[in-house]
C-alpha cells in the first residue's frame, strides 16, 4: 500500500529536447533555468549551464551538431529535433533502462508500440510524418545514414504515442521527451498517479491510496481532465489510438453538467437543464423539475456552447500573438453573451473564464483577474480529482493575486489549499512548493504587523 504523496518512480529521459522558444533561457541538457549560458561553439544553435551539461549531452549532440549547423539560421521544429534525436539515438534502441523507485519499470526503445498501421491510414500523421521527413532529409545528408522509411515510420510512431510534454516550473510547457519505463503506464480521466518534473527528471507520484502499486494499477492522465467525455474520447483516439472506456467516461451526471444551462425560471437558482454529447436535450431541470418547453431558449443556449468553441479557438491564435488584451475582449464578450444562459459548470463557460483569468493577470488588471479566477474553482473542484496539480496551481495563483493586493486571509486561505495539494504532486523539494511556502510565511508575517498596527 503506498500513500499518496508517495514518489513511485523517477526516469531520465531517453530522447529530449527544449523547445525552441526556451533556448535563450534554459540549458539544452538539464533544463534548467540559467543566468549565464554558453553555446555550443560549432553550431551556435544550443546552450548550456556548465561544461559538465555540454559533456552529458555530447553523445548525441555530436551527431545532431552539424546537423543544426546547416539548418541555420532555421532550427528545426522541436517534434523534428526530436525525431532527429532519437534516429540518432537508434543504435542503442535494444537498451533496456530502468526507472527507480517503488515501480520498477524496465524498458527498451524497441519495447514501445509503433502504431504502424494506424499511422498508416491516418492522413494527418502521414503528412506531419512527409513534413519531418523532408527537413531531416535536408540536414542529415552526407552526415547521418537515414534508415529505411519503414524503420522511420516506426520512430515516427513510437515519437508521437509515447512523447511526454516536460513541464517548467509553473507546469508551463518547456520541451518534450521520450521516457521508457514511464510510456508503459495506462490512461485513466481519473488517475491514481501524476508527473512532474524537475528539469528534465521524470517524477511519477501516487495522488490516491494504491494498494498494490504494479504498472498495471497505476494509470496517469494523458490529456487535460478539463475537457467532456465526447472532446475527451476524440482526443485520445486521434492522438493514442484508443477508446477510453473509464468510469468517468461512463459517469452521466458528470457529463450532464459539463453541459449545463441554467434553468430559465430565475427563482430557480441553482437549476439547470443540459445538453449531452450526443445532442440530445435532457429538458427538465435537475433542481425545480420544470420542463422546459421554449424551444427558442433551448436553440440558443445550444448555439451559445457553440460559439465559445468558437471564440476559445481566436483566443488561441491570439495567444500565440502574445495579445492578452484582444484575448481580455473577446472572452469578456462572450461572457456578457452567455453568463445569464450557461451554467457556471458548463465547461465551454469554465474555459473562457479562464482564458479571461490568463489574460487579466498577464494585464495585471487584479480585480478582473480575481472575479474570472476565483469562478472557475467550483468547476476545477469538481472535475479535477482532488490531489490534481491543475487545482493546486490555479489555488496557488489566486492566493498570490490576494496576497499582492492585501487581501490577506483569503490569501492564506488558498495559499494552505494549495500547499495541501501540492505537497501531494509536487513533494517538498520541488521549487514550486518551496515558493508556495515562502508566500504562506510572508503572508502569516503580514498578517501578524496588521494586527500589531490595529492595537
Ligand atoms: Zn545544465
Ligand atoms: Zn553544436
Ligand atoms: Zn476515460
Amino acid at each position: 500500500m503506498v500513500e499518496p504523496g508517495t514518489i513511485l518512480c523517477v526516469s531520465e529521459p531517453f530522447a529530449h529536447v527544449l523547445s525552441n522558444k526556451e533556448h535563450d533561457y534554459r540549458c539544452e541538457n538539464c533544463m534548467k533555468r540559467a543566468d549565464e549560458l554558453k553555446r555550443c561553439s560549432a553550431c551556435a544553435s544550443v546552450k548550456y549551464c556548465s561544461t559538465k551539461c555540454q559533456k552529458s549531452d555530447w553523445s548525441i549532440h555530436k551527431k545532431e551538431c552539424p546537423c543544426l549547423k546547416r539548418f541555420q539560421p532555421k532550427i528545426p521544429t522541436d517534434s523534428t529535433r526530436l525525431l532527429l534525436r532519437l534516429v540518432i539515438r537508434f543504435n542503442n534502441s535494444s537498451t533496456v533502462q530502468e526507472s527507480k523507485g517503488v515501480l520498477a519499470l524496465r524498458r527498451s526503445f524497441n519495447n514501445l508500440m509503433s502504431h504502424e498501421k494506424e499511422i498508416t491510414n491516418d492522413k494527418n500523421r502521414c503528412d506531419q510524418l512527409s513534413q519531418h521527413l523532408f527537413t531531416l532529409q535536408k540536414v542529415t545528408a552526407g552526415v547521418i545514414d537515414l534508415p529505411s522509411s519503414r524503420v522511420l515510420l516506426q520512430i515516427f510512431g513510437k515519437m508521437t504515442t509515447n512523447s511526454f510534454t516536460i513541464c517548467g516550473e509553473e507546469m508551463q510547457p518547456i520541451g518534450v521527451g521520450i521516457y521508457l519505463g514511464p510510456s508503459l503506464l495506462d490512461h485513466r480521466c481519473t488517475p491514481n498517479a501524476v508527473i512532474t518534473f524537475q528539469g528534465k527528471s521524470l517524477h511519477l507520484r501516487a495522488v490516491a491510496q494504491i494498494a498494490d502499486p504494479t504498472p498495471s494499477n497505476v494509470f496517469i492522465s494523458y490529456i487535460d481532465q478539463l475537457n467532456s467525455t465526447a472532446e475527451r474520447r476524440r482526443m485520445l483516439m486521434e492522438q493514442y489510438y484508443f477508446k477510453c472506456d473509464c468510469s468517468w467516461c461512463q459517469d452521466k451526471d458528470l457529463e450532464i453538467s459539463m453541459h449545463a444551462i441554467k434553468c430559465p425560471d430565475k427563482a430557480c437558482v441553482e437549476g439547470f437543464i443540459s445538453l449531452t454529447d450526443d445532442g440530445a436535450m435532457l429538458t427538465s431541470c435537475f433542481v425545480c423539475g420544470q420542463s422546459v418547453s421554449d424551444h427558442k431558449f433551448i436553440q440558443t443556449a445550444f448555439g451559445l456552447e457553440e460559439e465559445c468553441r468558437g471564440c476559445l479557438e481566436e483566443a488561441k491564435r491570439a495567444k500565440q500573438l502574445n495579445d492578452p488584451e484582444r484575448i481580455l475582449n473577446m472572452c469578456e464578450s462572450c461572457l456578457n453573451q452567455n453568463k445569464d444562459i450557461l451554467h457556471p459548470l458548463n465547461l465551454s463557460c469554465v474555459k473562457i473564464l479562464d482564458c479571461s483569468f490568463d489574460a487579466s493577470v498577464d494585464l495585471q488588471l487584479w480585480d478582473k483577474a480575481l472575479m474570472y479566477g476565483s469562478e472557475t474553482l467550483p468547476a476545477y473542484r469538481k472535475y479535477y480529482p482532488p490531489n490534481s496539480p491543475n487545482l493546486g496551481i490555479q489555488l496557488l495563483k489566486l492566493g498570490k493575486i490576494h496576497l499582492y493586493i492585501h487581501n490577506l486571509k483569503e490569501a492564506l486561505k488558498l495559499l494552505q489549499q494549495a500547499r495541501d495539494i501540492l505537497l501531494v504532486t509536487h513533494g517538498r523539494d520541488h521549487v514550486l512548493y518551496s515558493q508556495l511556502l515562502e508566500l504562506l510565511d510572508q503572508t502569516q508575517e503580514e498578517m501578524r504587523t496588521e494586527l500589531e498596527f490595529d492595537s
